[in-house]
């Protein structure tokens, strides 16, 4: 990397590389647990594209599988992973997310490339799971549902922005239906990790921010779309002001209990609220660590 582009906007297109790990496949089961929860009842894997877990299409109480064989891959390997992504889209479609372009982008982006490596049996199970400093890479059902409701009857996504990059998947799968995605990160190493993670993914038109996403990107704004992947009690002012006119923005807002809310500005000093389905997040926080 130049010293040019080690400065934000990084380029991720710019860097090659590939993690060739070997490491094994994952098993398709719903849980609605926590983090740390799902990664303990589901330490046993299923070979790609079993159904476990899939009929009702909901999420349910994981039960533990009998111990099955597992394929051996290298982390590189997509084409070994296609199976399993295409029943985790398949899932999310059976779960109710609709848009097709939503559901490509989870078909495509190598979910196994973002989870810690001791849990690369879980990646592709829809599920939560723990990447470090007590923060989740998401669901991949809300991950989707989310990208979902900013895109549903709004306007184009030209420039959309994240906050809470964490290992960088949402940003992954943001990337496949925005023409700029931006994603902030408030952690160091998790900023790092999503670097690292996304670097042999070549994502030109992705670019990751160190910094307190609360106070959103004024340079970059206005934004076509905003998503948080940490829940705060109310929405940033600073980031409603950054959303363009008719521009949404879609987080989990609350404490013990959240619920997804899709904000739209309407006008100059104008927004609407809708408040959607009941959701889990890690908590937002301000400043940086
Ligand atoms: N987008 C991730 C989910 C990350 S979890 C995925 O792809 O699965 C939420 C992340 O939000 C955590 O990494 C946490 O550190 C980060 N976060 C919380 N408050 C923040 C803030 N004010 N600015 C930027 N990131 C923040």
């Amino acid at each position: 990397m130049s010293e040019k582009r080690s400065q934000f906007p990084l380029p991720l297109s710019s860097v090659t590389g590939g993690n060739t790990r070997k490491t094994t496949l994952p098993s398709p089961v719903a849980t609605p647990q926590t983090a740390t929860q799902n990664a303990r009842n589901n330490s046993q894997a299923q070979p790609p594209g079993g159904q476990r877990g899939a009929q009702s299409g909901v999420p349910g109480p994981a039960k533990p599988a009998p111990a099955q064989p597992q394929q051996t891959v290298a982390r590189s390997d997509l084409a070994a992973t296609e199976a399993p992504r295409r029943a985790m889209a398949a899932r999310a479609a059976r779960q109710g997310v609709k848009d097709a372009q939503v559901l490509g982008a989870l078909e495509i982006v190598p979910r196994h490339m973002f989870v810690e490596p001791g849990m690369l049996a879980q990646a592709y199970v829809d599920i939560s799971l723990p990447i470090g400093h007590n923060q989740t890479i998401s669901q991949p059902y809300i991950v989707a549902r989310m990208i979902e409701l900013l895109k549903e009857g709004g306007q184009p996504l030209r420039r959309v922005l994240e906050i809470g990059t964490g290992c960088g998947y949402q940003a992954a799968v943001l990337s496949c239906v925005a023409q700029e995605v931006y994603s902030i990160e408030r952690i160091k190493p998790l900023h790092e990790l999503a670097k690292a993670n996304l670097r042999p993914l070549r994502i030109a038109n992705l670019r990751l921010q160190y910094g307190d996403g609360m106070l959103g990107l004024p340079q970059v704004a206005p934004f076509d779309g905003i998503i948080l992947a940490a829940a705060g009690l109310e929405v940033p002012r600073a980031l409603l002001e950054q959303l363009a006119i008719g521009a949404r923005l879609v987080a989990p807002v609350g404490a013990q209990v959240q619920h997804l809310q899709r904000i739209t500005r309407t006008g100059k000093a104008e927004w609407t609220s809708e408040t959607l389905e009941a959701c889990h997040f890690v908590p937002l926080r301000p400043g940086t660590a």
